[in-house]
């Protein structure tokens, strides 16, 4: 295995729900406090005449960080996690701990702008090759592997068009070379979607999304066996990459009602996907839990719900997209995903902006096209708030 860190699963002790509660705490301790309490600094005292033990917030190391890390390795059955300042801080460190100068990386080209911008700028720039692949091209990957491959990313679902790629189809290949195969999961979290379980090595989180849940924090996490995650830790160190320990604490909060509110996202998503496919006004409604969707039978049987990101078409396009926008009451306007509050984004300005109307058409993301975070509202009033809005 060419530097490749070996299968990082590891057996779950309890349901999902009660390790977004509990997962890396020690109740056992008469002083331990319900409520995980901040340790908002950054530093701690040292022991002296020994190296062990120094703790520093930058070292990713702060009891905070250490708790959020714990967690999200036990949700997604994973050795060991880290937390990072953001998304991208998380897949920066990831992929710069498995590749040098001179590897070559295999990415699928269905992956956030941000990812995108990192791969084919940053790492190019770096002497790290990248080959974009489109992941649903027969034997595409197999096609595009060289002799320095050392491994292959991918993001499902993925980010605008809900499109879910099967992962049996790629773990064969990263198996049998000795690859890393690395997911960003951020659509599903880990309710949803365990890539380990599906023969991931690593798996990436922009836990500002699901993780988090409530649009107040940003940061990112990495997961992967021990030694690989020490690795991604060193790397965070010196690019600095580390969060503050408040965005633990907020992020540790969220995470303890990730798992109902990802299942009321599901339900409430299935919902307006429903209400949407059943609109003369929209063209297409994208959303893995319909049975017209490209990739239902893979989402059946990989995930274990639909998620709460959906995307619908216009058929008046552009400008019937902006007029739709406008009346909204509920919905909001607005950047990211994956909260409690229903987000509505066009990505012909937000993620695709660098894209013509042409290019972004012919990938499936005409203008017309809006992407929904469903929330945790009532399902009702969401379709009441939509329905409106078309009238
Ligand atoms: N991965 C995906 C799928 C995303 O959608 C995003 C952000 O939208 C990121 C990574 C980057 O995350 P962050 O904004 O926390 O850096």
């Amino acid at each position: 295995m060419k530097g490749t860190p070996p299968v990082a699963r590891k057996p779950r002790e309890h349901g999902l729900s009660t390790l977004a509660v509990h997962g890396g705490r020690d109740h056992l301790d008469p002083d331990s406090p319900v409520s995980h309490p901040i340790y908002q600094s950054v530093n701690f005292v040292q022991e002296v005449g020994t190296a062990e033990g120094l703790r520093y917030t930058r070292y990713g190391n702060s009891p905070n960080a250490e708790l959020v890390q714990r967690r999200v390795a036990a949700l997604e059955g994973g050795e060991a996690a880290l937390v990072l300042a953001s998304g991208m801080g998380a897949t920066a460190c990831a992929l710069l701990a498995l590749l040098r100068p001179g590897d070559h990386l295999l990415a699928s080209s269905w992956i956030y702008g941000g990812t995108h911008k990192l791969f084919t700028q940053e790492f190019v720039s770096m002497g790290i090759d990248v080959t974009l692949v489109e992941p649903v091209e027969s034997r595409g990957w197999r096609k595009r592997m060289r002799k320095q491959t050392r491994a292959i990313f991918l993001e499902s679902p993925v980010n605008p068009t809900c499109r879910v790629l099967d992962l049996n189809s790629v773990r064969y290949l990263t198996k049998e070379n000795g690859l890393a195969l690395v997911v960003d999961s951020t659509f599903a979290s880990p309710i949803n979607f365990r890539p380990l379980e599906h023969g991931a090595d690593v798996v990436i989180h922009s836990a500002t999304k699901y993780l988090n849940g409530h649009h107040d924090v940003l940061g990112g996490v990495v997961v992967g066996t021990a030694p690989y995650i020490e690795e991604v830790r060193q790397k965070m160190i010196v690019w600095g990459q580390a969060p503050d320990p408040f965005a633990c604490w907020l992020l540790e909060r969220g995470m303890k009602t990730l798992d109902v509110r990802v299942r009321r996202q599901n339900d409430n998503a299935m919902r307006v996907a429903e209400w949407a496919a059943k609109r003369k006004e929209i063209r297409k409604a994208h959303y893995p839990g319909l049975a017209d969707h490209p990739d239902h039978e893979v989402a059946r049987t990989q995930l274990d719900g639909f998620g709460g990101m959906l995307a619908i078409e216009l058929t008046g396009g552009g400008k019937a997209a902006d007029r739709f926008i406008r009346r909204l009451k509920l919905c909001t306007h607005a950047a990211s995903l994956g909260g409690v509050d229903t987000l509505v984004s066009e990505p012909r300005y937000t993620s695709h902006a660098h894209l013509t109307s042409d290019e972004r058409a012919r990938i499936g993301i005409p203008d017309g096209f809006l992407r929904f975070s469903i929330g945790v509202e009532d399902a009702d009033d969401l379709i009441a708030d939509l329905d409106q809005a078309l009238g």
